[in-house]
């Protein structure tokens, strides 16, 4: 077993370092945005690393998508900037069934664009009454001789609004059907949701009798369960990515304060309790890390079959992050509190790493269902 990353990797973490240095000076004003900032687009367009979300054939960086990847970038993004990495994310969880199951002219049309970050990406599951539980859409799709017809409304979409199109799930009989929605289409309209703890483009999407032609499907009629379920297997495990970034970012802000910081005639980092805080951390961080990467390295050969193992590393990740930045917030005593530093940034950025993307409760019933069913 190798647990060094190969060069390949070692450059896609470089070029990812260098993105968030040229967008350093910006991060802490586009994390508290709710729109799309335009300079970080600009930078991320001009990093190409979009290119890592759409195979090769159109205009991609490797054969196919690779999950670990896009965990690495993630990683490093989360630590400078919650923006560039959702900005990033969305680009392949929002096409990525296009590329699993999108006809030859929707791959055309959109793949190329997403890797060069020219056209933004929507992934759209969310309702006001479905959210974990998925299968209570009351959006329809109804298959008429004139086309498709879509209503209903979806709530907290990520890229709401700046979205160049959306893959949206949707009730059609007795099944779900995944449709590709062009964000001009007549009918749409966008809502702006409520502003989070921690900004986020976000908005709420409402569909009134919007008419589409048979070829917008993705995939086939009632098998859009199975597209979403395709997506997260490869991207869950990029939120587990983002997270120990997230967690690193945060205990090395506590390390620097704690390091220098004395009280009773010695640095905070050297008190018993302090030191046992910042070591655990440490060695939380270094276990979801693992984990991570082994999930992520699994899901590039078979994402479906290892749904579980991503499942695990985003709920491992996601709790560390936040412990992690609770008790880095605890060392750092009334400094950890101030509005607009960046611990403050961390421990509200780490809250909602664990209830999207299956919430920690959620993941938690699928694994245990899956060992129930694996122990002889
Ligand atoms: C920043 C952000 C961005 C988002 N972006 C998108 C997006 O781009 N597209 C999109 O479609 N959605 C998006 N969402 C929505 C997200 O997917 C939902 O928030 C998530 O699915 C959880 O649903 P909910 O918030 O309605 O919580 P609920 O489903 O109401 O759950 C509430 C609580 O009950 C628990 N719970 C629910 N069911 C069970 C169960 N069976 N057993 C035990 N506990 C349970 C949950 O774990 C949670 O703690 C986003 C959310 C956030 C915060």
């Amino acid at each position: 077993m190798n647990f060094s990353l190969d060069e390949k990797y070692l450059s896609i973490q470089q070029v990812a370092r260098d993105l968030c240095q040229s967008i350093a000076h910006i991060a802490d004003e586009a994390d508290e945005s709710s729109v799309v900032h335009p300079e970080i687009h600009a930078a991320l367009k001009y990093s190409e690393l979009s290119r890592m979300m759409v195979p090769a054939e159109y205009g991609g960086s490797f054969e196919k998508v690779d999950p670990l990847a896009i965990c690495l970038t993630r990683e490093v993004m989360m630590a400078t900037s919650c923006h560039l990495d959702s900005l990033f994310a969305l680009q392949g969880i929002g096409s990525y069934a296009i590329t699993v199951a999108g006809s030859p002219e929707q791959r055309e049309q959109w793949l190329p664009k997403i890797a060069s970050a020219e056209a933004l990406a929507g992934l759209a599951l969310t309702e006001e009454d479905a959210g974990s539980d998925l299968k209570n859409v009351s959006t329809t799709i109804v298959a008429g001789p004139e086309g498709l017809r879509l209503n209903g409304s979806k709530a907290f979409i990520s890229n709401a609004g700046s979205a160049d199109f959306y893959e949206v799930f949707a009730k059609e009989g007795d099944g779900f059907s995944l449709i590709l929605v062009p964000a001009d289409a007549e009918g749409v309209s966008i809502i702006p949701a409520p502003e989070l703890i921690a900004p986020h483009v976000l908005g709420d999407l409402h569909f009134d009798n919007v008419l589409l032609p048979e070829s917008a499907r993705l995939g086939e009629p009632g098998k859009g369960l199975d597209l979403v379920l395709a997506t997260l297997a490869v991207f869950r495990v990029s939120v587990a990515g983002a997270a120990v970034g997230l967690a690193q970012a945060a205990l090395e802000e506590a390390v620097r304060h704690t390091r220098t910081r004395e009280q009773f005639g010695r640095p905070l980092a050297r008190l018993g309790p302090v030191a046992q805080m910042l070591a655990d951390s440490w060695t939380e961080i270094e276990m979801a890390r693992l984990l991570t990467y082994r999930a992520a390295s699994m899901a590039k050969d078979d994402p479906a079959a290892t749904l579980q193992q991503s499942s695990m590393a985003k709920l491992a990740a996601s709790e560390t992050a936040s412990r992690v930045v609770d008790r880095c917030v605890q060392v750092m005593g009334r400094f950890g509190l101030v509005r607009g530093s960046k611990i403050e940034k961390f421990y509200r950025q780490a809250r909602p790493m664990r209830i999207y993307e299956g919430s920690s409760e959620v993941l938690r019933l699928g694994i245990a269902r899956e060992l129930t069913q694996i122990v002889p």
